[in-house]
């Protein structure tokens, strides 16, 4: 896959997404908020793959919050990385799915999960575009309490990574090392 690697205006990115994310959730009793840090800027990126994997973030987060739920969209910067949260009080992952989640067509539980759609794709494909601009997607969730999806990218994504081809990943994404911190507490659950 060819990467387009622009200046993109996170803020704008990010309001997009929500935008989106509100009209997914239309008929839905949720509470959706966004949360951006002062100097967010520009970051260099593909702004198609970073906005495809927020997306599916976030339309999972609507997928698995019963109504009354929060879910929250929150971005920082941290050197030289940018990282994006989405936060949801849903029904929450288990620690031994964690991992696999990640998986081409893999699904928590799929009978009753199965009742809400989706081909257990989307996560397989966020987190190989993310890798695709140099970063990950990182996992914390609690059953019944919900669930926090980091995903950090460079400020400044490499295009030299253009020419790898694209398939979808069975494999789990790295996980980041200690070095980034969590998410400022916003009003789901905090990570663990
Ligand atoms: P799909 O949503 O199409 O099933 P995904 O790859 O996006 O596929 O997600 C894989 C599985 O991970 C989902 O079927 C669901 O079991 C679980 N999952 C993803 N996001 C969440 C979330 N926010 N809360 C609870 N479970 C989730």
């Amino acid at each position: 896959m060819t990467l387009q690697v622009e200046s993109v205006d996170l803020r704008d990115l990010l309001r997009g997404c929500l935008d989106v994310a509100r009209a997914l959730a239309a008929q839905r009793e949720l509470t959706l908020a966004l949360v951006l840090d002062g100097d967010l800027g520009r970051i260099r990126t593909d702004k198609r793959l970073l906005r495809h994997a927020v997306l599916n973030l976030l339309s999972n987060a609507i997928k698995f919050t019963p109504d009354g739920g929060k879910i929250q969209l929150a971005a920082r910067r941290k050197g030289p990385w940018t990282q994006i949260a989405v936060r949801d009080t849903g029904m929450g992952i288990d620690k031994g799915e964690a991992q696999r989640i990640f998986s081409a067509f893999y699904q928590v539980d799929a009978s009753s999960r199965r009742q809400k759609g989706g081909l257990g794709l989307g996560l397989a494909i966020a987190s190989r575009f993310v890798e695709l601009l140099g970063g990950g997607i990182r996992l914390h969730s609690r059953v019944g309490v919900g669930s926090t999806f980091t995903l950090h990218v460079p400020v400044d994504t490499d295009p030299s990574k253009a020419d790898e081809p694209f398939a979808v990943s069975s494999t789990v994404p790295a996980e980041f090392g200690g070095d980034l911190d969590p998410m400022p507490p916003g009003p789901g659950p905090s990570s663990d």
